[in-house]
């Protein structure tokens, strides 16, 4: 079947009815979603006007008044069903992700099973949200810190994990005790209206087993930039997480702070991998192919940059431009692909502006061509490895597409400092065996990125760990970890349990 015959747009029908959603949620509407996969469209959906946004942070600023009162594990047992429900729609939902994104099967089913793992560790924080005692220096007073909810947490997130990033931050704001407002990309709000049912779902279950959840806990806005504006701007949020290119936090960051709202930014990327002369050439072909070609380049921590020594430099790169020759590109649906199409005709145009700066900046390109596929609206290309001569051009850039620019270095620290020295600071490798340089590369004079990995690609975070990343990216931090802290606010006691009034300090004030 050729790509033009596929039926994207009834089998997405199919799954939302399976799920309950309403057909005119997503059809006769004024924001038209196409599939990458073939360039059709599979829906049509009714946007958010700013009143109606205004409406839905009200609405959702009640329900946190009622939430916060739940206590956290009954809070957490919403989200244990919530992860039950997403086991249950496990492949429905990667589907559909396939479909609007255009990632492989794999990597669709992949991004709901990190759904899945974030609820399990936020079922488990649920009961850990722990607060300090402090040794005071009064005499019968106690000192320690609480934790509380903070409010209507806003998420807006990205094209490229259209759903996840949406639960790295609801299943911790949730049992945190917030509400969610949540605007996903407007090129893929059909996954977002999927995984507003399955919570739907899981509320309804919450409420029969006898918990307590109010209307508009978790709400859905569907629109573009403008309506992600209203949720910056308004006076009842007093958080928003925003995910997306560095030019969206540029304005929406001092936008936050100008009404001193908090902010999580988890913004662009430009990572990079160093390759030394002790590296396992086999593991490193294979981490490199994954983190450079997977997702189609469109994960923002796909690996941009790699610095190759020069001993190995002729052992490695040959292998991999037979890699990027080889490479299955084609339909993200069908079993043997590994690169799925671009989004959309703008990042191809944006990767084709790419390659020509990196030509002109003296590069030499193995691929990064147009595939056809007999669709003249998707845009599939072979990833294309791009051999510079210097760090120069779009290498500094996050370019969202395919390329992997790849330069050779003769010193250690010359290639650590060409990891550092770019804007961004998300994610990096290292390939090595040596002890000294994996552990300098992770240590205070190493890598400034918020990830540092050895011997493994720079993509494919767990949600174990804390994400995000420094500088242009925007300085956040989600999913595991401690990352809770920052959908809480901190509040610091003293409580006198005696008869007398000391000051701190020693101050005396006798009246
Ligand atoms: P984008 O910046 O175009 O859009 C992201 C989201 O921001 C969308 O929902 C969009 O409607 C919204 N938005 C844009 N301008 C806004 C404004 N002024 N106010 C409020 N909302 C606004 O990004 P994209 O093309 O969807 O995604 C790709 C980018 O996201 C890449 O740069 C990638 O590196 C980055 N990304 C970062 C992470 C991370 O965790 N660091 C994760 C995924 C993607």
């Amino acid at each position: 079947m050729t790509l033009a015959q596929l039926d994207l747009a009834a089998d997405v029908k199919k799954i939302l009815a399976d799920l309950g959603v309403s057909e005119a949620r997503f059809t006769g509407g004024t924001l038209s979603v196409t599939s990458p996969i073939s360039g059709a469209e599979i829906g049509r959906l009714p946007e958010d006007s700013a009143a109606a946004t205004a409406e839905k942070i009200e609405a959702a600023h009640k329900a946190f008044l009622e939430w916060r009162q739940v206590p956290a594990p009954k809070r957490g047992e919403l989200i244990r069903l919530l992860g039950e429900e997403l086991r249950a729609g496990k492949a429905a939902l990667g589907r559909l992700v396939s479909i609007e994104v255009g990632k492989i099967t794999s990597e669709g089913l992949g991004e709901v099973q990190e759904m899945i793992d974030i609820c399990d560790f936020a079922v488990g924080l649920s009961r850990q949200l722990y607060g300090l005692t402090i040794a005071t220096e009064r005499s019968e007073h106690r000192m320690m810190e609480t934790w509380h909810p903070l409010g209507v947490v806003g998420i807006i997130s990205a094209f490229n994990f259209p759903v996840a990033v949406w639960s790295w931050n609801a299943a911790l704001a949730l049992v945190c005790g917030n509400a969610t407002i949540w605007k996903p990309s407007e090129k893929t709000p059909l996954t977002a209206l999927a995984t507003q049912a399955l919570f739907e779902r899981a509320v309804k279950r919450f409420v029969a087993e006898g918990g307590t959840a109010p209307a508009n806990l978790s709400t859905l806005l569907i629109g573009g930039r403008a309506i992600g504006e209203v949720l910056v701007d308004h006076p009842k949020v007093p958080l928003v997480s925003a995910t997306g290119s560095t030019a969206m936090g540029r304005v929406v960051g001092p936008r936050l702070a100008q009404r001193f709202a908090r902010s999580i930014l988890e913004l662009g990327g430009n990572n990079a991998a160093i390759v030394c002369p002790t590296a396992d050439l086999d593991l490193t072909l294979r981490g490199v192919a994954f983190a450079a070609m997977g997702t189609a380049g469109q994960r923002c921590t796909t690996l941009r940059r790699l610095f190759v020594h020069d001993s190995v430099y002729d052992q490695l790169v040959p292998r991999l431009r037979k890699a990027y020759g080889s490479v299955a590109v084609g339909n993200p649906l069908e079993s043997g692909t590994l690169v799925g199409p671009l989004i959309d005709k703008a990042a191809f145009a944006n990767m084709q502006t790419a390659l020509d700066g990196a030509k002109a900046a003296g590069g030499t390109i193995t691929g990064g061509d147009r595939v056809d596929n007999g669709s003249e609206n998707a845009f599939y290309v072979r990833p294309a490895l791009v051999e510079m001569p210097s760090q120069s051009g779009p290498v500094e850039h996050e370019t969202f597409a395919p390329i992997l620019y790849v330069i050779k270095y003769s010193d250690f620290n010359e290639a650590l400092a060409l990891n550092n020295a770019v804007p961004q600071g998300l994610s990096s490798s290292i390939f090595t065996n040596n002890m000294q340089e994996a552990e300098t590369f992770v240590s205070a004079r190493g890598s400034d990125c918020g990830i540092a990995n050895v011997n493994i690609g720079p993509s494919g975070a767990e949600i174990g760990g804390a994400f995000g990343g420094e500088k242009e990216t925007g300085g956040g931090r989600e999913s595991g970890s401690d990352a809770w802290k920052g959908y809480m606010r901190r509040s610091t006691n003293t409580i006198n349990y005696g008869k007398t009034l000391p000051l701190a300090q020693g101050v005396k004030f006798d009246v």
